[in-house]
C-alpha cells in the first residue's frame, strides 16, 4: 500500500471511540491522555482526531484544555488537529485555540444551507479545513448516486457562493457497516468506492474520507476478520482516490499482507461480488476464532511480533487492544508464541487438557491452584458456581479448599513463594468471574460477606513495593480484602482509610532506616486516636528488636514485626482465631518484653570511646609516600539512555533476585539446590524470559550522571573543590566516625580517613554518581497488575533493581578506567560481584554513611534531578525505585566498614559541622544513637 499519498487520521483520541480515552479524561487525567496523542503519532497518524462529544463532559472546556496541551508538545503538534464534534460550540472554542493548520470535523447540510454557509465561513476565518459529512435535510446518504448529489451541491456552495479553496474541502462519504446480514446492506461498500471515485472527478481538487471502523463492524470481537476487512476496503477505496481515513494508527495493514484465503473472502463481501459471501466469511470467521483454522504469515500476530520488537510501546497497546475488544487471546498468543513473557500458561495448556480435566471440580480447582494453570479456571468457577447456592460459597468452598492446598505446601516448605504468587493469579481470576454475581447478589441480599480487610501501605518517603506487593498478594490468595494503598503514603492518609473501610488490621512496609521512625509515628497516631486493630509492621530495615524496643510501647494493642511474606498469612491468621488470639498476644508482648530487657541490658555494657579518641585511633595512611590516582577528567559526565540494557545484562548480580523471591542462597549454585534448585531454576528461566523482553522492547530507560571532583579532607570532613587550584569549596560531605572500643589494633574508621587531609599537601579525588534503570519500570509492571498477572508484575519490578544495580557495577568500572588504576582490570562478573576491585562506592544511608541527608549534597554536586530524572523523597529514598547512588573513593586500602553505634559528643559535633539543629540530627541517625 502507498501509504505516503494516503492520509491516517488517528481515532483514539475520542471519548466515544476509546474507553482508555474517556476514562482519563473523566478521571482529569489530561497529561496522559495525551499520551494517546503521542503514540498514534508515533504510529504514523498524520492527523489526530480529537472528540469530547459525551454527555457528562463540559465538551468545550475539555476541548480548550487538551487542545492547549497539544500545542505545548512539539512531538504531537507537528501533525494537525481535527478537531471533532457535533455540537458547533465545542468546534469553535477548538478553533480558537489551534495555532497551525487544523480541520474541523464536521459540517454538513442537515441544518439547511444557510447554516451550512455561516458554519463554512467562520471555519475560513480561522484557516481551517473542513470535513463535509454526506449529510443533507433528509439525512444520511447510502447511495452512491445519493452520496454524490450531496457532495456536489455542498462543494457548489463551498467552492462558488462562500469562496473556499477545494483542497480544504475533505468529503466524508459514509462508511457504512457490511455484512450484517441485511440484504441491502452488502452494497454498502461498492457505493462508498464508487462515490469516492465520482466525487473525485466531479469536484475537483477535493479530498475523500470516511471512518474505517464502521466497514467491519459486524466482526466485533474478532480482530484479524476486522483488520483484513479494513486492509481491503482501502486498498480498493484508495484505487478510486481516497485521500484519508480516520483509523487506528499501527493497525492498518498491508493488503499484499492479509492471508490469502481470507482475503479472498473478505475481497467478496466487500466487493459484493457473489452469491453468500456473508455467509461464508462468517463461516470462516468462526474458525479462526475457535482456532480451527491459523492465518498464514503476515497474520495479525505476526505483524504484532514484528511490531513488538520495533517499538516499547507495543504491549501496553497491545494489552488495550486485547481488553478493549475482549479478546484477549491477541495478548495471549503473542505473549506466549512471541517472546514469551507469560510462559507457563502456554505450557500448562498444553499439559493441561488430557490428565486433570476428567477430575471432580473441586479436584480441577484444586489443581489448577497449585500449579498456578489459569486456562480453565473460569469455565471451572462456573460449574462450581452452578452447584452452589451463592457464589460466595465457591470462594469460601473450593478455590479456599485449594488455596488451603497451596498454603500447606507453602508452610511445609514443598511450595515456594513464586508458585504461590502464581496461585494468587489463578484465584484472583476466579474471584474477578464470581464478582459480577456478588455484587447481583449484593442488590437483593442484606447480608454482606465477612472478609478481613487487611490495609496495607508503605509509609511516606519510601518507595519500598516488591516485598509490600508480595505481602499483599498472598493476603490477598487467603480470601482477606487487601486494600493496598501503595508507596510514599502519609501517615493521615493511612489512619483515614483504615477508618473509612473499617479495616481489621494495618500493615507497614519500609526499606530505608527513616522509615523507622515515621512507623513510630503511626503508632502514636494509631493510640492518639483511639484505634484498636492490630499494626503490622515489615521491610527491608525492620526488625524484631526495632519493633519491640522503639514501636510496640507507643500503642497499646498488638504490634507485631513480620519478617517476611511466608510468614504474614500465620500471624494474621493467629491474631484472628478467636480461640487462640490472647496466648498469641500474650506471647508476643512477653517476647517483646524480653527483646527489650536485653537491648538496655546491653546497652549499659556496651562501651564507647569519645569522639576524640575515636579520632585519635583513626585509619592512618602515609599520604606522603602514597600513589594517589588522578582522573581523566574532574566535573560530570550524563549518559542519558546510551548505555543500553543488554550492555548492563552481564552485570548482574542474580542472588539478591532470588532473596526477593525469598529463595535464599547464592547464584548459580542455588540452581542446583536439593531443596530450592527446581523452584530456583523455574523462577529464574521466567526471569530471563520476562529479561528479553525487557531488553527487546526497551523497556527501561536507563540514565546516569557520575563525576570526579578535587577533594581533600578536613578532619572528619571531606571538602570537594570547584577546580583543581583548591580554593572554592563547592559542597561538604560530613562522614561518620566509628567510637566502639576497638581490638587488636584496628582502627576507628571513617570515610575520611581515605581522601588526603588538605595538610598533606597532596591532590586527591572523590567520585560520585547516580544511576537509575527505573524509568519505565512502573508503567511496565502496570501492564501485568491491570491482568492480575501480580508474578509478572512483581518479576518487572525485581529485573528492575537488578539491573539498577548492574548498572552501578558497570559505571564503577567505567569510572575506575577513567580514573586510570583501573585501566588494566580484566574481573570476571563474580570477581566484580565480590568487589575485588580497588575502591568502594559506599552508598548514604548505609553502614559506613548512615545519614541519608547527605544524598541532597550528593544530589546537589552532580545535578541528579536534572541529569537523571531522579528525586529524593522526603526520606531520601530515591525515586523512581530502581536507582542507586554513591560515592566514589580510590584509596587502595579504603573498605567498607558500619559506622555502628554513636554518643552524643559526635551527634554534637556532626550537628555542628552541618549546620543543623542537634534534634533534627538526632532524628535521622535514630538507629545509630547510643542514649
Ligand atoms: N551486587 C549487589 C551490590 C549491591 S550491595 C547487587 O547487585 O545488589 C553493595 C553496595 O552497597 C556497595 O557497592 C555499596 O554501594 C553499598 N554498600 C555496601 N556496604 C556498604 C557500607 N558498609 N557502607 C556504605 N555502602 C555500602
Amino acid at each position: 500500500m502507498e501509504k505516503t499519498s494516503f492520509l491516517m487520521v488517528g481515532e483514539r483520541a475520542n471519548v466515544t471511540g476509546s474507553p482508555k480515552f474517556r476514562r482519563l479524561i473523566k478521571e482529569d487525567k489530561f497529561e496522559e491522555a495525551l499520551a494517546i496523542c503521542r503514540s498514534q503519532v508515533e504510529k504514523g497518524a498524520h492527523i489526530i482526531d480529537v472528540n469530547f462529544d459525551e454527555g457528562m463532559l463540559d465538551g468545550e472546556a475539555c476541548m480548550t484544555r487538551f487542545l492547549n496541551l497539544v500545542a505545548s508538545e512539539p512531538d504531537i503538534c507537528r501533525v494537525p488537529v481535527m478537531i471533532d464534534s457535533s455540537k458547533w460550540s465545542v468546534i469553535e472554542a477548538g478553533l480558537k485555540c489551534v495555532q497551525g493548520k487544523s480541520i474541523v470535523n464536521s459540517i454538513s447540510l442537515k441544518g439547511g444551507e444557510d447554516e451550512f454557509r455561516k458554519q463554512a465561513q467562520l471555519c475560513m476565518r480561522y484557516g481551517a479545513a473542513v470535513v463535509v459529512m454526506a449529510f443533507d435535510e433528509k439525512g444520511q446518504a447510502d447511495s452512491q448516486e445519493g452520496k454524490v448529489a450531496i457532495a456536489k451541491r455542498s462543494y457548489r456552495i463551498l467552492v462558488e457562493e462562500v469562496g473556499m479553496e477545494p483542497s480544504d474541502i475533505i468529503f466524508d462519504l459514509n462508511i457504512l457497516t457490511v455484512a450484517t446480514g441485511m440484504e441491502e446492506h452488502n452494497n454498502y461498500a461498492v457505493n462508498f468506492i464508487e462515490a469516492v471515485r465520482d466525487v473525485k472527478r466531479e469536484c475537483p481538487g477535493a479530498n475523500t474520507s470516511g471512518g474505517l471502523s464502521n466497514i467491519s463492524f459486524s466482526f466485533r470481537g474478532n480482530n484479524p476478520v476486522r483488520e483484513a476487512m479494513h486492509a481491503v476496503f482501502v486498498h480498493h477505496a484508495m484505487a478510486a482516490g481516497l485521500d484519508m481515513a480516520i483509523v487506528n494508527p499501527g493497525l492498518l495493514m498491508e493488503y499484499e499482507d492479509v492471508d490469502p484465503k481470507l482475503k479472498e473472502l473478505v475481497e467478496d463481501v466487500i466487493l459484493n461480488r457473489k452469491e453468500e459471501s456473508t455467509e461464508k466469511l462468517i463461516e470462516f470467521a468462526e474458525k479462526i476464532k475457535s482456532g480451527d483454522v491459523t492465518l498464514g504469515s503476515g497474520t495479525p500476530e505476526q505483524r504484532i511480533h514484528d511490531a513488538m520488537l520495533k517499538g516499547m510501546d507495543t504491549l501496553r497497546y497491545l494489552y488495550e487492544r486485547a481488553t478493549k475488544e475482549g479478546n484477549p487471546e491477541i495478548l495471549e498468543k503473542f505473549l506466549a508464541g512471541g517472546s514469551g513473557a507469560v510462559p507457563e500458561k502456554k505450557k500448562t495448556s498444553e499439559v493441561a487438557s488430557k490428565d486433570w480435566r476428567g477430575g471432580s471440580v473441586g479436584e480441577r480447582i484444586s489443581h489448577a491452584l497449585v500449579k498456578g494453570v489459569t486456562t480453565h479456571i473460569e469455565e471451572d468457577t462456573e460449574e462450581a458456581r452452578q452447584n452452589f447456592d451463592r457464589p460466595l460459597h465457591v470462594i469460601e468452598g473450593p478455590l479456599m479448599d485449594g488455596m488451603k492446598v497451596v498454603g500447606k505446601l507453602f508452610g511445609e516448605g514443598k511450595m515456594f513463594l513464586p508458585q504461590v504468587v502464581k496461585s494468587a493469579r489463578v484465584m484472583k481470576k476466579a474471584v474477578a468471574y464470581l464478582l459480577p454475581f456478588m455484587e447481583e447478589e449484593k442488590k437483593t441480599s442484606k447480608e454482606v460477606s465477612q472478609k478481613t480487610k487487611f490495609l496495607i501501605a508503605t509509609v511516606k518517603g519510601d518507595v519500598h513495593d516488591i516485598g509490600k506487593n508480595i505481602v499483599a498478594v498472598v493476603l490477598g490468595c487467603n480470601n482477606y480484602e487487601v486494600i493496598d494503598l501503595g508507596v510514599m503514603v502519609p501517615t493521615e492518609k493511612i489512619l483515614e482509610e483504615a477508618k473509612r473501610n473499617k479495616v481489621d488490621i494495618i500493615g507497614l512496609s519500609g526499606l530505608i532506616t527513616p522509615s523507622l521512625d515515621e512507623m513510630v509515628h503511626v503508632a502514636k497516631e494509631m493510640q492518639r486516636q483511639n484505634f484498636d486493630c492490630p499494626l503490622l509492621i515489615g521491610g527491608a530495615t525492620t526488625s524484631k528488636a526495632h519493633t519491640a524496643v522503639k514501636i510496640a510501647e507507643k500503642y497499646e494493642n498488638p504490634i507485631i514485626h513480620v519478617e517476611d511474606a511466608s510468614k504474614v498469612v500465620n500471624v494474621v491468621g493467629s491474631l484472628l482465631n478467636t480461640k487462640t488470639k490472647d496466648a498469641y498476644i500474650q506471647e508476643i508482648r512477653q517476647e517483646q518484653k524480653n527483646t527489650r530487657d536485653s537491648y538496655f541490658k546491653r546497652r549499659t555494657t556496651r562501651e564507647l570511646l569519645s569522639i576524640s579518641d575515636a579520632r585519635n585511633n583513626s585509619f592512618k595512611t602515609e599520604w606522603k609516600a602514597i600513589e594517589i590516582a588522578t582522573p581523566t577528567f574532574t566535573g560530570t559526565k550524563v549518559f542519558d539512555d546510551t548505555i543500553s540494557l543488554s550492555d548492563l545484562e552481564p552485570y548482574i548480580d542474580w542472588s539478591p533476585f532470588f532473596h526477593a523471591w525469598e529463595l535464599h542462597g547464592r547464584y548459580p549454585e542455588i540452581l542446583e539446590d536439593k531443596v530450592i534448585g527446581k523452584q530456583a531454576k523455574e523462577l529464574f528461566s521466567d526471569a530471563k524470559k520476562l529479561l528479553k523482553t525487557i531488553i527487546d522492547e526497551k523497556r527501561f530507560i536507563t540514565r546516569a550522571v557520575a563525576g570526579f571532583f578535587p577533594a581533600n579532607s578536613k578532619g572528619d570532613d571531606i571538602e570537594v573543590y570547584s577546580d583543581d587550584s583548591r580554593t572554592e569549596v563547592l559542597q561538604v560531605f560530613h562522614t561518620i566516625r566509628q567510637q566502639n572500643k576497638k581490638q587488636g589494633g584496628s582502627p576507628n574508621y571513617a570515610l575520611a580517613d581515605f581522601i588526603a587531609p588538605v595538610e598533606s599537601g597532596r591532590k586527591d579525588y572523590i567520585g560520585g554518581f547516580a544511576v537509575t534503570a527505573g524509568h519505565g519500570v512502573e508503567e511496565f509492571a502496570e501492564l501485568f497488575e491491570d491482568k492480575s498477572d501480580d508474578y509478572n508484575s512483581i518479576m518487572a519490578k525485581a529485573i528492575g533493581d537488578r539491573f539498577a544495580e548492574a548498572f552501578a557495577e558497570y559505571m564503577h568500572q567505567y569510572m575506575r578506567k577513567e580514573w586510570g588504576y583501573g585501566k588494566e582490570e580484566t574481573f570476571t562478573n563474580a570477581e566484580l560481584i565480590s568487589e575485588k576491585y580497588r575502591g568502594i562506592r559506599p552508598a548514604p544511608g548505609y553502614p559506613a554513611c548512615p545519614d541519608h541527608t547527605e544524598k541532597r549534597t550528593l544530589f546537589d554536586l552532580l545535578s541528579v534531578e536534572k541529569n537523571t530524572g531522579i528525586t529524593l523523597t522526603e526520606s531520601f529514598a530515591m525515586h523512581p525505585a530502581s536507582s542507586v547512588s554513591g560515592l566514589y573513593f580510590s584509596h587502595p586500602n579504603s573498605r567498607y566498614f558500619a559506622v555502628g553505634k554513636i554518643d552524643k559528643s559526635q551527634i554534637e559535633d556532626y550537628a555542628n559541622r552541618k549546620k543543623v539543629a542537634v534534634g533534627v540530627i538526632e532524628k535521622w541517625l535514630a538507629p545509630n544513637i547510643d542514649y
